[in-house]
Formats: structure tokens, sequence, C-alpha cells
């Protein structure tokens, strides 16, 4: 008997975007999507914070299905997006009856916190700082795009950040069983491979050194070893720390053609004296100097990253900074985040904690900004033909296909929807987050017959 899931909405294009993903990972995990969310056995609210109305109506929504729930046990209540983020355990305690709370930056994940639940865990997902560091699972939900660990662990001291403490040590797995794992990959079809580690940049400094002291093995040395693994049409790497990202490695980005020309560098906050409270180990000048040579090297690449609002002690006028290092860069995208302590680590136990209210204004504006940023980053794609490789069908329109230029950026494919292929696609619309385009070869043969 199948079962069938519902999806609600609240926000901007990026919670849009979340719910497609993970709508497909639903789909991929044979549920069905249903119109009526009382027929659903799985009720999924993508929520926002933007608008209090916004976050009051999913309170309204989830009092109603929590009482469905106590009539059909079997129901699963998941809520996702900045409300959840946001909220975390707090949600829990006000609605007893949900099974998941997921920040945003767990959508791709959704199918591991689901079978979490599954064994009978209420999950709660929320861990704000580690967006992308902290996925160290394969992504089941694709059949063409694979994560591959290849160091576990974080030797680093940010002052807010857990993962040091639950994940233990940096330790680097062989270059031969990455590669050796990515044959496998490609051998089951898989096309695109992003090799993942909490900060990358430490790949093999626990592998030995050489003669002459410099390591045995580096990232830029990795990516070298296992860039040529036919069928592998686009490699990735995540997550990079400004402090030990070197030029090294971006030329190794412009020479190897595999290699896409998207880096995801949080800079976490644009002042130089949170950075320092945060022992992050760089300043914003360096960071700007590394978003320099990458374009000095792939003047298209696209940049992503981490932000914190509302780190303790953060004054009006150094989140200016962050504002002002979000205008100056012009990122493609930006992760933010309300600071939020985390037991256990140094920061929470400072008494000059900002008041929710100030941090949730700050991150409203840095949002709002990182919108804008985003949109006009988009601007450039208009009118341009993207290779794009198809991972999906499009949940909402299945006539579209759905799938990442190089850049990373989600676009809808009209009339595509062959999974693994890689396409040239003429854009025709942009939004600030996703395209939408057409195939070149349906452009070109628009009008033939035969
Ligand atoms: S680099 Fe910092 S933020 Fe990233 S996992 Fe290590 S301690 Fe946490």
């Amino acid at each position: 008997m199948s079962r069938h899931y519902h999806i609600v909405t609240f926000g901007c294009q990026m919670n849009r975007a979340d719910s497609e993903r993970m709508a497909g990972v639903l789909d991929d995990l044979g549920w069905q999507a249903v119109a009526d969310e009382n027929q659903a056995d799985l009720i999924l609210y993508n929520t926002c914070t933007i608008r209090d109305n916004a976050e009051q109506k999913v309170y309204s929504y989830l009092g109603r299905q929590a009482k469905r729930k106590h009539q059909n046990p079997g129901l699963t209540l998941v809520v996702a997006g900045c409300v959840a983020q946001q909220e975390g355990e707090r949600l829990l305690r006000r609605v007893p009856e949900l099974d998941v709370v997921m920040g945003p930056q767990y959508a791709n994940r959704l199918a591991d916190l689901l079978a979490q639940v599954e064994q009978g865990q209420q999950v709660v997902a929320t861990e704000a700082i580690d967006i992308l560091e902290d996925i160290t699972k394969p992504r089941r939900d694709s059949r063409v795009s694979a994560w591959v660990n290849v160091i576990y662990g974080c030797n680093e001291h940010c002052t807010y950040c857990v993962v040091p403490q639950v994940r233990g040590k940096e330790q680097s797995r062989q270059p031969e069983a990455i590669k050796q794992e990515i044959i496998s990959l490609a051998e089951q079809g898989y096309k695109e491979i992003t090799l993942l580690g909490q900060n990358i940049d430490a790949y093999g400094r626990d592998l030995g050194t050489r003669p002459d002291g410099r390591y045995r093995m580096t990232l830029t040395d990795l990516l070298y070893h296992i860039h040529d693994v036919g069928g592998i049409e686009r490699i990735r790497f995540v997550t990079s720390h400004p402090r030990y990202f070197t030029e090294r490695l971006i030329q190794a980005c412009a020479a190897l053609p595999q290699v896409c020309e998207h880096f995801h560098i949080p800079f976490q906050s644009g002042d130089n004296g949170i950075l320092r409270a945060m022992q992050r180990g760089y300043t914003r000048e360096k960071y700007s100097q590394i978003i320099s040579k990458i374009r000095h090297y792939l003047p298209d690449a696209a940049i992503s990253a981490d932000a914190i609002v509302g780190f303790p002690g953060e004054t009006e006028a150094q989140f200016t900074q962050t504002l002002d290092l979000v205008a100056e860069i012009g990122f493609d995208q930006l992760n933010t985040a309300a600071y939020s302590p985390r037991p256990g680590t140094p920061a929470a136990k400072w008494d000059n904690q900002i008041p929710d209210e100030v941090k949730q204004d700050r991150l409203q504006r840095l949002n709002h900004l990182v919108a804008q940023v985003a949109a006009q980053r988009s601007q450039r794609y208009q009118g341009r033909v993207e290779e794009i490789l198809i991972e999906g069908v499009n949940p909402k329109d299945p006539t579209q296909g759905m799938g990442r230029t190089r850049t990373n950026r989600l676009t809808f494919v009209a009339g595509e929807t062959q999974v693994g292929r890689l396409v040239p696609v003429a854009i025709t619309e942009v939004r600030a987050f996703s395209l939408t385009g057409m195939p070149v070869t349906s452009l070109s043969g628009a009008g033939q017959v035969g």
C-alpha cells in the first residue's frame, strides 16, 4: 500500500526550492504526493520566520494535525525550515506529537531523518552552524550524485561549534580507498561526486610528511589523484576553511575539467573582532583575497558560504560589517543562521549573549540582502547556455527535469526528464536561487520535421 505525503511551504524561493528537493527525496523513497493534507501519512511544514503570521500559521496547522495524530498514530509530522532551525527542541516541547524538527540545511538528509523516525526516535536536526559540514552519510536520494567522505572529524576550536567534541580528531581516508569508492560509484552510474569533510582543507595532514617536511597528501593532490575516473563528469568538495584554502587548490580547480566552478567557503562574520572571538583564525581581508584569487583564475565561479548573526557581543556596527562583506563579495548563495548556543561550547557560557529579537532582526536583514545579491548574480545566466546534469523531475511539473549548473544553481529544464543526462540548456528565466531553461537541441530543432 502506498504512503502519501503532503508538503506545506511558507516563505521564500529558497524554501520552495528546499521543498522541491524534499519532495524528490520522498518520491525516491516511494511516497506519493497528495493534495489533501488530511489524506496524508506524512505532513511536512517547511516554515519561514520572516513574517510572524507565517510562524503563527504553522502553529495553528500543527495543532490541528497533532490532534489528528491522536486518532492516527502512524501519521508522521515534520517541521522543516527556519522556524524549525530557530525553535529546535522548544518546538518539541510545544508540540510533543512532532516526529522531526529539521533546519533548512538538512533538506538533503530527510531520508536519513525518516529512517531514524522509523526506528522510533524523535529527531531534532538543527545544528545551526555546520550547515554542510555535518553531512557524513552517503546521499541516497540521488542516483546521479553521491557524497564521498574523505576526512572525518575536526581539529579546529571554533568557539561556537560542537563538532570537534562529537566527531573527534581529523582522520583522513587513504587516497586509494577514496578512488576505489569513486570507481565503484561510476560503475553504478553516478555522474557527480562531492568530496566531504568538516574542514576538507585539512585532508592529508594526518597521512604523514615527505622527507622535505611537506605533507605527503593534500586536498589538491587528492583532486589530481581522483579526477580522471571514467564516467564521473563532475567533482565538487565541501567544506572549505578560509584559514587553509590555498592558491594551489584554485589552480587545480582551474586545470581539472571535472572539478566544478563552485566554492563553498564559510566566512561566518565580516568583522575581525567577531572572527577573533569565534577563533576562526583568519581576517576579513584574507577572506576577500581568497575570493579575488578564485575570480582571477575562474572569473565565473560561484561562491557560497555560511554566516552567523548575533554571535555573543556582536554590535550593530559589527553586524554591518557582515552586510558589507556580503555586498562586496556578491555571493551566489549564503546559508545564514542566528547564533544559538550549543551546550559544551565556550561561547555558550559567555554573558554577552544577544537578545533573540536582535538576532532575528539581523537575520532578516541579512537574508533580505542575500536574496537581492543572489538575484543579481543570477542575472548573468540569462540567455546563456549552461550544462545541466539532470538529477530528477520537478515534483511540481513532471514535464520538467531538474538539475544543477556546474556552478550549483538549481535549474528546471523543460521537456528533459532523463535522470543522469548532461544537457546543454538555454536559460530563459532567472530567479534568485534557481533558473529555468530548455535544452539547446529542442531550441535548434524547433520547427524541424522528421
Ligand atoms: S572548522 Fe570550526 S565550525 Fe567547522 S567543524 Fe571545525 S570547529 Fe566546527
